[in-house]
């Protein structure tokens, strides 16, 4: 883990090419908007990971023709990467369980993805939350200055 203030926009750069041909596979498409916003202190490989978990599971909450949305902004209190999906939202049932490790509702599923997400989430003091309804969920990221 190698803590450090750099770039999140240019760290969703790096891995667009990879999530673009994963959303083309699918018939899929992601909507990027980067925003002006300062550094952050981040291990570049882990956020990677964070990212690319979170996209996955929107771009797998899709039907075909869906548009994902990776957006980063500034607010109050830090800044936040946004990762929205047009899918049908989280179940009640599924909610309670989520981000408990290998917990999937999935047939190939291996339940880990967002237990990956919090733990990394957790070693840089960032906050994960999400907003779900039956017209999609988005994951928020929040980091501190
Ligand atoms: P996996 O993707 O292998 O199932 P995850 O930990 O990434 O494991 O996700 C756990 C479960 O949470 C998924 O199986 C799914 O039911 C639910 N989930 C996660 N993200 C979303 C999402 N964007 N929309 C709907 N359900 C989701
Ligand atoms: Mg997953």
């Amino acid at each position: 883990v190698e803590l450090k203030r750099q770039s999140l926009n240019q760290t969703v750069r790096t891995i667009l090419p990879l999530l673009q041909a994963d959303a083309m596979k699918q018939n899929k498409s992601i909507e990027v908007h980067l925003g002006e916003i300062p550094n952050v202190v981040i291990d570049r490989n882990e956020i990677k990971q964070l990212i690319i978990n979170l996209v996955r599971n929107g771009l797998e909450a899709m039907p075909p023709g869906g548009i994902l949305s990776i957006k980063t902004f500034k607010d109050n209190d830090g800044v936040v990467l946004a990762v929205q999906d047009q899918g049908k939202g989280i179940k009640p049932e599924v909610l309670e369980k989520i981000g408990t490790p290998f917990f999937t509702t999935k047939d190939t599923g291996t339940g880990l993805g967002l237990a990956v997400c919090y733990s990394i989430a957790q070693r840089h003091n960032a906050r994960i939350d999400f907003k779900t309804s039956t017209d999609g969920t988005t994951f928020y990221v929040r980091f501190n200055l």
